[in-house]
C-alpha cells in the first residue's frame, strides 16, 4: 500500500493533480467526502464528527484517523492512494505513519503545491459560475462571449460569496498556519516534492507526473 499526500492552498489546482494521478491508478481520498459519507450513514465516527462540526469545532484527530484507519484496513495491500485534506495536524501525521507501518505501507511522497497569494487571489476572485449549468468561467482567463452571461444558458453569472478577496486572504492565512508544521515534518523525512502551481494546468499536471507518476 502506498500513499501520496497532497498539500496546497485553495485555488492551487489540487483537483488537477488528483485527476492526473487518478489516471495513474491512485484512488483519490478526500477527507471532506469521507466525513460526509460517515455522517450520512450515521456511524459512531460520523455522529461524533457531526457533533463537533455543529458546535463550530474542528473534527477531533481521533475521529479523522479512525475514518482513515477503517478505509485502509479494508483496502487491498497493493492499492495506491492520494490523500487530499489529510493529514491536517501533526498528531494526524504521526498516527498516519503508525497506521501505514502496521499495514506495511508507506508514504511515497508529499506534493506541495506552491503558488503566490496574489496569483490565487486573482484566480479565485475572477471566478464566475453559472447557477443553472455549473460552468465555471474566469473574467480574464476564460471569459464568456458576452460579459457576465453564460454561453449556454444565457443567464447571468454569479460569484461565490467565499471567492471575494478578503475571504480568500483569510483562507490562505488559515491554510499557511495549519500547514506549516506538516511541511516541516515531511521535509525532515525528505518526502516533500515542491511543485510550482502558478503555471498552467497542463504544466502543473506534467510536473507532478514527472516526479511521482
Ligand atoms: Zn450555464
Amino acid at each position: 500500500m502506498t500513499a501520496i499526500v497532497l498539500l496546497g492552498p485553495p485555488g492551487a489546482g489540487k483537483g488537477t493533480v488528483a485527476e492526473a494521478l487518478a489516471g495513474k491508478g491512485y484512488t483519490h481520498v478526500s477527507t471532506g467526502d469521507l466525513l460526509r459519507e460517515q455522517i450520512r450513514l450515521e456511524t459512531p465516527l460520523g455522529l461524533e464528527a457531526k457533533a463537533n462540526m455543529d458546535q463550530g469545532k474542528f473534527v477531533p484527530d481521533k475521529v479523522v484517523v479512525g475514518m482513515i484507519r477503517s478505509l485502509l484496513e479494508s483496502a487491498d495491500r497493493g492499492q495506491k492512494f492520494l490523500f487530499d485534506g489529510f493529514p491536517r495536524t501533526l498528531v494526524q501525521a504521526e498516527k498516519f505513519d503508525e497506521l501505514l507501518l502496521s499495514l506495511e505501507g508507506a508514504i511515497d511522497g508529499v506534493i506541495l503545491l506552491e503558488c503566490p497569494a496574489e496569483v490565487i487571489v486573482e484566480r479565485l476572485s475572477g471566478r464566475r459560475t453559472c447557477g443553472k449549468c455549473g460552468t465555471v468561467y474566469h473574467v480574464k482567463y476564460n471569459p464568456p462571449a458576452m460579459h457576465n452571461i453564460c454561453d449556454t444558458e444565457g443567464c447571468e453569472l454569479i460569484q461565490r460569496p467565499d471567492d471575494n478577496e478578503e475571504t480568500i486572504k483569510k483562507r490562505l492565512e488559515v491554510y499557511a498556519e495549519r500547514t506549516a508544521p506538516l511541511i516541516s515534518y515531511y521535509k525532515a523525512k525528505n518526502l516533500i516534492h515542491p511543485i510550482n502551481a502558478s503555471r498552467s494546468i497542463a504544466e502543473v499536471r506534467s510536473a507532478v507526473l514527472e516526479q511521482l507518476g
